[in-house]
């Protein structure tokens, strides 16, 4: 069942929560998540960014330790060896839903991050100039102040009620429209962004795939194929690799 690589020339891959679930991040929505959905959406808010920086910084800095402490999987190694052994005509893309940055320590170099990466930290001034660094600190205590213009500093994620920003969805898009591969892992392939994704592949003429542990309900018709199971199991066999 192992995908030919040598057949396709633009090769975008969509990844969300489920690649991350093997390498010991649980999800921090749903049942086993260390927070209720509730305080999730009320805390990761950008209203809350705006009126309580502590409570933004108490939930999204808390993700920080376990995000430094988990290790990328034989699905992200998976996805970082194929694209190593793509030929230099062979265009390549990960998007990505996941904060937690695995895809980049697991060796890909073509990455875009969606909804930005949790271990960066930027200022909450649209106008000031500080760049986003990296920061490991959780800074739970206190919400850290910008050295430039005194205001808040925030985690560099997209918060509840905000847009993804103009650059990662512009990257996406363009890669979209001429792919002639699309495989979505780790999502559900009916809701945002895999379902926006795939109709635009599918009118690219793309072959699509979906890989997840849940199976489509409904079925998305614009997904031709599906593989359902562990992302981690099954992507080395798909992508023709044994990533160790
Ligand atoms: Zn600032």
């Amino acid at each position: 069942m192992s995908i030919d690589r040598a057949k396709y020339s633009r090769i975008v891959v969509l990844t969300g929560a489920g690649i991350s679930a093997a390498s010991g991040l649980r999800t921090y929505r749903g049942p086993d998540g260390v927070w209720e959905e509730h305080e999730v959406e009320k805390y990761g808010h950008a209203d809350a960014l705006a009126g309580r920086p502590e409570e933004t910084w108490r939930l999204f800095g808390g993700m920080r330790t376990p995000v430094l402490a988990a290790r990328p999987n034989a699905a992200h190694r998976a996805l970082a060896a194929w694209e190593a052994s793509l030929a230099a005509h062979q265009e390549f893309l990960i998007v990505t839903q996941n904060v937690d940055g695995l895809h980049q320590r697991a060796g890909s170099n073509k990455v875009v991050e969606l909804h930005g990466n949790l271990m960066h930290t930027r200022c909450s001034s649209p106008s000031c100039d500080l760049p986003a660094y990296r920061d490991e600190q959780s800074h739970q205590l206190k919400p850290p102040i910008c050295p430039r213009c005194g205001s808040v500093l925030r985690p560099d994620i997209v918060l509840f009620g905000e847009e993804i920003p103009a650059l990662p969805s512009w990257t996406a898009k363009r890669a979209l429209r001429g792919c002639d591969l699309f495989i979505a892992i780790g999502t559900s392939g009916l809701v945002t962004p895999a379902a926006n994704f795939v109709r635009s592949a599918e009118y690219a003429g793309a072959r699509t795939i979906l890989v997840n542990l849940e199976a489509m309900n409904p079925p998305n018709p614009a997904f031709k194929e599906q593989y359902l199971g562990p992302a981690e199991t099954l992507l080395p066999a798909l992508l023709g690799l044994d990533a160790g």
